[in-house]
């Protein structure tokens, strides 16, 4: 699969990247060969305009890959390997594979801790983990339990500008009598209450928003994805292949425009929390947010992750490591065997102490 660039002169093997370094190495003989970082800049490319006419004009690729009949995901296989898995659901792949075109990636962060190093992430996450199966421990101890996926998202910037509607709340206090009874007699007393005053408000307000990270796979579980950020965006280095032998690859599922309905979501919050500091008072109520977004421009880049997957009853798992931070994040299930004998062990213990304390008191 790898292409003549990245044959071993030496020995003709195909090279691999070495994770935190800037060269290729053979795992046969052990020469190297260094990447030549591109020297041109990451540009941000207009949304819209791309868009309206389709992507034509745009930077493609074109990737041998094959679709996961159990997760949707389309991914490379691995180089020189007969059967292979998909590493987000475990599900055995085809080795089939098809031809598929897709906008070129313009950016990606290079795989920085090495492999041993994230299975031990691994491997400390999952000792803090009370009650998880024995197969998830052997797991753990797996040699090739993990993966390396880049994995595609897009990034979007934009200006917004949004008029809204609304109510401010001011408080105010006003003392109020009351009728309360001492000795069982009638009496005035008087007390202090909060009230608030609303009132109808509108404005407008402005947010600029850098690098909104969409992932674009809808193969992982987005939550735990949200999890493993933040990455350092600013060190985005220019696509370049070399970067990608020996790891695989994955196309993004989620494309330029649905990616951005999913980051203008994110943006909502920053909107909303904007929109209430202009608002002021003590409370506000939001009514319509119009927003317009505005200079929208976007990158697609790869970051990569190490993902190992794991099937319990039949139901998918994912472990997934920042191979840049190394921050673990992870679905785990729990043994239920485990969580038994654990409580039968406390009732025992209970029991015994019961035991115990009525055979002192007899
Ligand atoms: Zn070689
Ligand atoms: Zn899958």
């Amino acid at each position: 699969m790898a292409s003549e660039r990245y044959r071993c002169s030496a020995c003709g093997g195909d090279l691999v990247y070495q994770p935190g370094q800037t060269a290729l190495t053979c795992p046969y003989c052990g020469s190297s060969q260094g990447i030549t970082a591109p020297t041109e800049t990451i540009r941000e490319l207009d949304f819209r305009a791309v868009l309206a006419s389709a992507g034509a004009g745009q930077a493609t690729l074109e990737r041998q890959e094959t679709t996961c009949s159990g997760c949707g995901a389309r991914v490379t296989l691995r180089t020189g390997v007969q059967a292979d898995r998909c590493p987000y659901c475990a599900t055995h792949l085809s080795v089939e594979v098809q031809s598929r075109r897709h906008l070129q990636p313009r950016g990606l962060l290079a795989f920085a801790i090495p492999r041993p190093q994230a299975q031990q992430a691994f491997q400390r996450w999952l000792r803090s983990r009370w009650f998880a199966p024995g197969s998830l421990r052997r797991l753990a101890g797996w040699e090739h339990a993990l993966q390396g996926v880049y994995v595609p998202y897009w990034t979007y910037d934009s200006h917004t500008v949004t008029a809204y509607t609304g109510q401010r709340g001011d408080d105010y206090w006003t003392t109020e009598t009351y009728t309360t009874h001492v000795n069982g007699k009638a009496v005035q007393r008087t007390r202090s209450v909060r009230r608030t005053r609303w009132h109808a408000v509108s404005g407008v307000v402005d947010n600029r928003f850098d690098d909104t990270l969409v992932l674009a796979t809808r193969s992982l579980p987005y939550a735990l994805a949200e999890q493993l950020e933040p990455w350092n965006l600013k060190a985005l280095v220019p696509y370049d292949e070399g970067y990608l032998q020996g790891f695989r690859v994955e196309s993004y599922g989620v494309d330029l425009e649905a990616g951005f309905g999913i980051a203008a979501n994110r943006m909502r919050p920053e909107i909303a929390q904007t929109v209430r500091r202009d608002i002021g008072g003590d409370h506000q109520r939001l009514g319509n947010l119009d927003v317009d977004y505005r200079e929208i421009t976007y990158k697609h880049i790869l970051l990569p992750i190490w993902v190992s997957s794991y099937r319990h009853r039949d139901k998918p798992y994912r472990i997934m490591v920042n191979a840049v931070t190394g921050e673990v994040q992870g679905e785990r299930p729990y043994s239920l065997v485990k969580i038994l004998l654990a409580v039968l062990a406390g009732v025992a213990a209970a029991t015994g102490l019961f035991l115990l304390a009525t055979r002192a008191a007899g």
